[in-house]
Order: C-alpha cells, then sequence, then structure tokens
C-alpha cells in the first residue's frame, strides 16, 4: 500500500541509505552497501558493509543499522532501504534475511538500483521460511 507518507519515508531512508554507502569499508571487494532502517520511535539508523582481511569478520549493511537501534534500545524497526554500488537492486544475504526475520519480523524493504527504480517487498516475502530456536524457554 503506497501512501503519501510511505513514499516520503521511502524517500528519506533511500536518500539515507546512500549517505550510509559512501561510508563503506570495502576495501577487498569494492562492493559498497547502504541501508537505513527506521524505527517506530521515528529515528533513523544507517549503516555501511564494513569489510575485513578475515572475510568472515565482515559485517553487512544491513546488521551494521539494525545493531545500531538495538544497541541503543531502539527495537520498534518497521522499515529498510538497501542500495548498493551495484547496477542492480542488492537484496539481503541470508545472515541478513535470518536477522532481519527475528528482530523485524514485520518491516517493509525498499530497494533502488543504480538508475533509482524502486522494488519494494517486506521482510516476510524474502524470508518465508525464518529459523526460529526450537529450544523451549529460550526466549524472554
Ligand atoms: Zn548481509
Amino acid at each position: 500500500m503506497k501512501n503519501k507518507e510511505n513514499i516520503h519515508l521511502e524517500r528519506q531512508l533511500l536518500d539515507e541509505a546512500k549517505i550510509a554507502k559512501n561510508y563503506a569499508y570495502a576495501p577487498y571487494s569494492g562492493f559498497q552497501v547502504g541501508a537505513a532502517i527506521h524505527t517506530k520511535s521515528g529515528k533513523i539508523y544507517r549503516g555501511c558493509n564494513i569489510e575485513n582481511a578475515a572475510f568472515s569478520a565482515t559485517n553487512c549493511a544491513e546488521r551494521t543499522a539494525i545493531f545500531k537501534a538495538i544497541s541503543e534500545g531502539d527495537t520498534e524497526i518497521d522499515a529498510i532501504a538497501i542500495v548498493s554500488s551495484a547496477d542492480d537492486v542488492t537484496y539481503p544475504c541470508g545472515v541478513c534475511r535470518q536477522v532481519m526475520s527475528e528482530l523485524m519480523p514485520e518491516a517493509t524493504i525498499y530497494f533502488e538500483d543504480a538508475k533509482g527504480n524502486p522494488v519494494v517487498s517486506s521482510v516476510k516475502e524474502v524470508m518465508p521460511f525464518m529459523f526460529d530456536n526450537p529450544i523451549p524457554n529460550t526466549k524472554k
């Protein structure tokens, strides 16, 4: 559902994600990704990918933004925008999809390719079968 408020949020988040992309630390891949999330409190948190010589220590833009919000106690995330230096839309990796499924399951996802073509999706759409911890009594 695209109403005026959603279109404004989509544009604002995509613009913030592009700013975040400029801060990407990607000396190994040269692939810059920016993300921006919106929380129900009204705040926006940016994230970029941060690579490391030990590749497994690399963190994606999406998780950088999500973890910034969570670490500030701002836990109700309702939207995320994701952009990259690639020509095509960049969809989140499997790890980020899992994190988004647990921490922002109802969120809308805004993408945009290099030409400005938008794609609107949701966490439920990109991660229809999330892993949920089957161990009893582990949730707060
Ligand atoms: Zn990722």
